[in-house]
């Protein structure tokens, strides 16, 4: 089932690139479009009128004059179309509803009783029948359904091939939601689906190449390419978790030693932080955990980050070591315009992005310094969700 059999004027491929040329560059006139996409000024006139009759695209208002007469400036119906975004992650799902413009109408978090697919299950659909209820009351359709999944996942027939945290392989999730609501699903792993929401709606908005890392108890990131997504031959790309940047580092839950994520992920700072705690190191940081280091968790090390607390900011500093090094891999063979970070690292970025940028301006090959700038992603918290969301859109508007 796909998005667009519910909207039958879209179904040919002229009329879905200029919406997707009015989404990109809205407010701009008919001429503008004509310009941009190629297409006979007549054509462009009657597939916008069709557009405006479908309440797609409204006209909004005369632009600034030229030559002739003053131009009506075209743009997007914000509310004309309703999509899902649901982020399923290793504690929690989360999902919000949203109009064409990203905007979130409502959302919903359930954290899941057991990292296993039964309560992954069970979490998504509490969400989403609390967002199609919330839909209801608004009086607005829901034409998609965007699901940002972690692991690893086949973005062609919506399964789930690897989800580790989750004990997961091989389940069809999308296929499962879209036989339930009987709505079209789109299905992508988290990290991707991030940097798909930041190109669209974020900090990566208008450009060609970017890379989006996911930071949390697991590491990865989602690269685009020419303004595509790009998934690899095995959907495996951007697997930036389990490069290696410490020969013989600890044992990651992939087998190998010393990838990025057994040392840079949220659990294995916390991790590190017992056990220097344990060793009698950082007794101010100690105090906060009520003198238990087992009880230390990561709003304990955001809290000592906060404070100043000297052994935190080691910690967070090491952090930002190690992704430095490991974007300088990633700068040496994608060159990316821009690195957005986010995930659940983001109450802390703050402390690790000066690091990490430092390493990369060191390590950086000479005529590449200061061409990639590293900054956090725009949407925040949201990010996955928002990317999920946009999976749907995708559909929609790419030709
Ligand atoms: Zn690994």
């Amino acid at each position: 089932m796909k998005i667009l059999e519910s909207l039958p004027v879209l179904h040919e491929s002229s009329p879905r690139l200029i919406l997707s040329q009015i989404r990109e560059h809205g407010p701009i006139d008919r001429a503008s479009l004509a310009r941009m996409t190629g297409l006979h000024p007549s054509t462009i006139t009657r597939i916008v009128t069709s557009l405006i009759s479908e309440g797609l695209v409204q006209e909004d208002g005369e632009g600034p004059k030229g030559l002739g007469r003053k131009p009506i400036m075209l743009s997007l119906v914000p509310e004309a179309i309703h999509v899902m975004g649901i982020a399923v992650e290793s504690t929690f799902v989360s999902g919000i509803l949203v109009n064409l413009q990203a905007d979130i109408l409502d959302r919903m978090e359930f954290r899941l009783r057991k990292q296993d697919m039964p309560s992954v299950e069970e979490g998504m659909a509490l969400v989403i029948d609390f967002l199609l209820e919330k839909a209801r009351e608004r009086q607005v359709d829901v034409r998609g359904i965007g699901i940002a999944m972690h692991g690893i996942v086949d973005n062609q027939d919506g399964v789930c091939i690897f989800a580790p945290a989750l004990g997961a392989r091989e389940v069809p999730v999308a296929a499962t939601v879209q036989a339930r609501y009987n709505l079209p699903v789109c299905m992508d792993n988290n990290a991707n689906a991030l940097a798909l929401g930041e190109l669209w709606f974020g900090n990566g908005k208008g450009l060609d190449n970017l890379l989006a890392v996911k930071v949390g108890n697991s590491i990865g990131s989602g690269v685009i390419i020419d303004g595509r997504l790009y998934s690899g031959s095995r959907f495996w790309a951007g697997e930036v978790g389990h490069v290696t940047v410490v020969f013989d580092g600890p044992q990651c839950k992939c087998g190998n030693y010393g990838c990025l994520e057994s040392v840079a992920s949220i659990e294995a700072v916390v991790t590190k932080a017992r056990l220097l705690l344990k060793r009698g190191e950082g007794s101010d940081l100690l105090a906060l955990t009520g003198g238990d280091p087992d009880a230390l968790t990561f709003s304990h090390l955001q809290e000592g980050a906060h404070f100043g607390n000297e052994l935190t900011m080691q910690l967070w500093d090491e952090v930002g070591s190690h992704l430095g090094l490991a974007l300088v891999n990633m700068i040496n063979i994608l060159n990316p315009t821009k690195i957005l970070i986010g995930g659940d690292i983001l109450p802390v970025i703050d402390y690790v992005l000066p690091k990490a940028r430092q390493i990369v301006k060191i390590r950086s090959l000479e005529v590449l310094q200061g061409t990639t700038s590293i900054e956090k992603v725009g949407l925040g918290s949201d990010a996955v969700a928002v990317g999920a969301a946009t999976l749907v859109f995708k559909e929609l508007f790419e030709a």
